[in-house]
């Protein structure tokens, strides 16, 4: 594949049917390994990525982080649309003020990727039903002191807790320094629950695993109480939070993606700087190892039932 970013200027300025302004604008500067990464690339990148990114964006409300200027500009963490958002970005009315953006197709996201939408957010919630989870969210955090094998390990854990709960559980990196593992839930009919449930879910899971290994594993958002630990962070799963989206760029230095992998690729040599849009191209020619993320849909029910929630 041909590469998708390598800081070319002169690209593109129609992507998708969306014009862009300043597509030579620098968002990722470069660094002593890697060229910049502009505008344009980014829109491309959106393109490229578009059908494995929508099925985990779609039709959900989303924060965005902006960087118009690029990362080494302010950012800013946007939930609400923009007055004149445009016509390709469709808005929630949530019912609490000012409607909330989301996309529903790649026109969207280039949309996004044209106002300087560097990081996508959305609720874990069922498509077009804000009200609805369909996903629950583990989000391992470790302590500043610990490997990453340490969060490798934690993120397998997790994973045996949640399939002893009937879940069938995901992991991908965030571009950051921790792992999310995340399983689809069924969210129609009798399966449906709640977002007090799913709170209440991913809370009880993270304290059962905190009460059997307190060494490894804390419950406390506080950072000073996580000396040495991994912080469960169960907060991702209520009404209205959200966690990066799989295939997301991040806006720090590196440009590093929030990267959907197997479960045999979280091993000891995982280098989660290894998945950035430097390599988008790449990783996008190779199968998508959360392909059959929504077919893995279980019910929280019996898990709820088995935690006497
Ligand atoms: P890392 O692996 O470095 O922890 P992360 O994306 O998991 O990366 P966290 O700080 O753990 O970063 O946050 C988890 C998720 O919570 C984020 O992906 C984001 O969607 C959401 N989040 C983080 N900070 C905020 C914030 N200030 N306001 C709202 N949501 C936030
Ligand atoms: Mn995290
Ligand atoms: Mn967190």
């Amino acid at each position: 594949p041909s590469k998708i970013v390598s800081g070319a200027k002169g690209g593109r300025t129609v992507v998708a049917g969306v014009t862009l302004s300043n597509p030579d604008k620098i968002l990722w500067p470069a660094t002593d390994g890697a060229p910049a990464v502009t505008k344009g690339e980014l829109a491309s990148y959106y393109e490229a990525a578009a059908a494995r990114i929508l099925p985990h964006v779609a039709d959900r409300p989303l924060s965005i982080i902006r960087a118009p200027d690029g990362i080494e500009g302010q950012t800013f963490f946007q939930r609400h649309a923009a007055p004149g958002a445009g016509p390709r970005l469709k808005l929630f009315e949530i019912g609490e003020g000012k409607p909330y953006v989301g996309v529903t197709d790649v026109g969207g996201l280039i949309a996004l990727g044209q106002s300087g939408a560097l990081e996508l957010h959305p609720w874990g919630c069922r498509p077009g039903d804000p009200e609805t989870p369909d996903q629950v969210t583990f989000d391992l955090d470790p302590d500043t002191a610990l490997d990453f094998g340490a969060v490798v390990e934690a993120a397998h854990a997790v994973r045996a807790r949640l399939e002893d709960l009937g879940l069938t559980p995901f992991v991908k990196t965030t571009g950051g320094k921790g792992l999310h593992v995340v399983a689809p839930i069924r969210s129609d009919g009798r399966s449906r629950v709640d977002w007090d449930q799913c709170k209440a879910f991913a809370k009880a899971g993270a304290e059962a695993m905190r009460r059997a290994e307190p060494d490894r594993f804390t419950t406390t958002l506080a950072k000073k109480a996580r000396g040495g630990k991994i912080f469960i962070d169960y907060l991702r799963n209520g009404r209205m939070a959200t966690a990066v989206a799989p295939w997301s760029p991040r806006a720090r230095p590196g440009a590093g993606l929030a990267m959907p992998i197997a479960w045999d690729q979280a091993n000891a040599s995982l280098d989660p700087r290894a998945f950035t849009l430097h390599d988008a191209a790449r990783l996008l020619d190779g199968p998508d190892p959360w392909a059959d993320f929504r077919k893995a849909e279980a019910s929280l029910r019996p898990a709820l039932k088995t935690l006497k929630l």
